[in-house]
């Protein structure tokens, strides 16, 4: 036992759960690791704070080499519908070292991923290339520093050891911090283990560590239900305003608690353009960006089908209960979607007109496809406005059209900094920094993108990051590298 182990208070309460949710398992070593981002400001947050100062100690534990004392290391079961089919999964390549508490009195999962194989793995090597480490750890922050819920990265260990795919490639070590690795592909595989105890247990459970103020309402599960689902909408919402597209909406990467979960397709969008999808398998669109709201539907009627059983004895009854919370749905997501976008044009109070005012930009939008975050940012900051398209009389007559409305507008120009950041992790940038970083080059350009992605409503002006270069209109992105 190391010293500094007692910093590690874990609990493992995912073992309360009936043992076919989880296999216990410990992380396969890795040779030579070297620790190669650590972040320093989200141990802090931890309670962390006292291992710092010890390098060897963190690379360790970071690479999944040691386990400190109070940890019971496991990996989870989760089935999930996969482009639309279901399959039974778990934690190929992830193992959970246990929860501690933050200083804001929550609890988050230390997982880690990459970390060997598990039950789980199937034919995977149960490994991740240093690359899509290093991508899930920049996209994550960035996410974090827009103010979208997600789950963090705390570190990237390298090894020395290979990971083959379509090339030979270095090997990585996340580590990801979650509020729970629950995911509805949870619950539909609890829904299918043929003891009907296990879905009441996994319900018992995430609503006691998410949702402790709904145990004592009239019907738990229905108000359950609602609060996932609302904060469902959030998130979407959330994605879509800063032209984010997740790439891979399955339901075992969508997570209970309402982070973004899982940064293996996702990409961001320049040019404006609904049907826009980077991930290479998902040949059909089916999680393009303006699909994301359906996908998030889709998945959470998955969620809500395992629990009807919890509802009522009368099956009939529990559906009734519950199809009011999906029929609502698109009018709940709109309402939201429309604070989220006036706010872009930098009306906190809605007048009569500015819905109107609000289609005619997103209209113009679809038609020319300007680059989305330029077009929002760029009312405020018009160096963002130099393209050729913001010339064009149809965006020049709406601006003046909406410089009228604004203009009594106490704020505006706060309100739509705060609402558009000025640069998004641009996708060849992003290639960029990760190929300088993981080809046994260094994360200089790593760093210097990580730091101005973590303040992404600062006014920057950056050719680099505002001008994406046309190349970049093919981009695609692979998963589970
Ligand atoms: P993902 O596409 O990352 O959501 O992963 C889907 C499933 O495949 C999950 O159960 C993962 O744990 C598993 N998986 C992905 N990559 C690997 C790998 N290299 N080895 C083992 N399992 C993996
Ligand atoms: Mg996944």
């Amino acid at each position: 036992m190391h010293d500094l182990d007692q910093i590690w208070r874990f609990e493992n309460s995912y073992l309360k759960l009936p043992s076919s949710f989880y296999s216990e398992i410990s992380p396969s070593s890795i040779s030579n690791p070297s620790l190669l981002l650590y972040n320093k400001v989200l141990a802090d947050h931890l309670g962390l704070k006292s291992l710092n100062s010890n390098e060897n100690y963190l690379t360790d534990i970071f690479s999944g080499n040691y386990i400190p004392e109070a940890s019971r290391p496991l990996a989870q079961a989760y089935g999930g519908h996969q482009f639309g089919y279901f399959n039974v999964l778990g934690d190929g390549r992830a193992i959970l070292l246990g929860e501690v508490k933050g200083v804001d009195e929550k609890k988050y999962d230390i997982q880690l991923k990459g970390a060997g194989k598990t039950p789980y793995s199937r034919r995977g090597d149960g490994r991740a290339t240093l690359y899509s480490m290093l991508r899930e750890y920049l996209i994550s922050e960035a996410m974090h520093g827009l103010g979208i819920p997600t789950t963090r990265s705390l570190a990237v260990v390298k090894s020395e050891d290979l990971v083959y795919r379509e090339k030979v490639n270095e090997m990585g070590v996340l580590t990801r911090v979650a509020s729970s690795h629950i995911r509805v592909g949870t619950f539909e595989l609890a829904a299918r283990m043929g003891d009907s105890d296990c879905i009441r247990k996994l319900f018992d459970y995430t609503l006691e560590r998410h949702y402790p103020e709904l145990t004592d309402v009239e019907n738990p599960v229905v108000a359950f239900l609602e609060n996932v689902i609302d904060r469902q909408i959030h998130l979407v919402n959330d994605w879509m305003r800063v032209g984010f597209i997740h790439g891979v909406m399955n339901s075992d990467n969508m997570s209970i608690s309402g982070e973004t979960i899982d940064y293996g397709p996702c990409a961001f969008m320049n040019g404006f353009n609904p049907n826009t999808v980077f991930s290479s398998i998902d040949e059909n669109g089916r999680y393009a960006y303006a699909n994301q709201p359906k996908m998030a539907k889709w998945n959470l009627m998955r969620l809500a089908e395992t629990l009807l059983s919890l509802i009522d004895k009368d099956a009939e009854k529990s559906v009734e209960l519950v199809q009011p919370l999906f029929d609502n749905f698109e009018e709940k997501f709109n309402e939201v979607w429309k604070n989220n976008h006036l706010k872009k044009i930098g009306i906190t109070k809605e007048q009569s007109g500015d819905q109107e005012l609000l289609n005619e930009l997103m209209n113009w939008m679809e038609k020319a496809k300007p680059d989305f975050t330029n077009t929002f940012r760029g009312l405020v900051n018009s160096y963002l406005h130099k393209d050729d398209v913001f010339q064009l009389e149809e965006f020049q007559t709406w601006k003046s059209k909406w410089k009228k409305r604004v203009a009594s507008a106490d704020g505006y120009e706060e309100c739509l900094i705060r609402a558009n950041p000025s640069i998004i992790p641009r996708n060849h940038l992003v290639e960029e920094a990760l190929n300088n970083g993981s080809e046994g080059r260094n994360l200089k350009d790593f760093y210097a993108i990580l730091e101005k992605l973590q303040k992404p409503y600062d006014s920057y002006k950056s050719d680099k990051f505002q001008n994406p270069p046309l190349s970049d209109l093919g981009y695609k992105t692979f998963c589970g590298t």
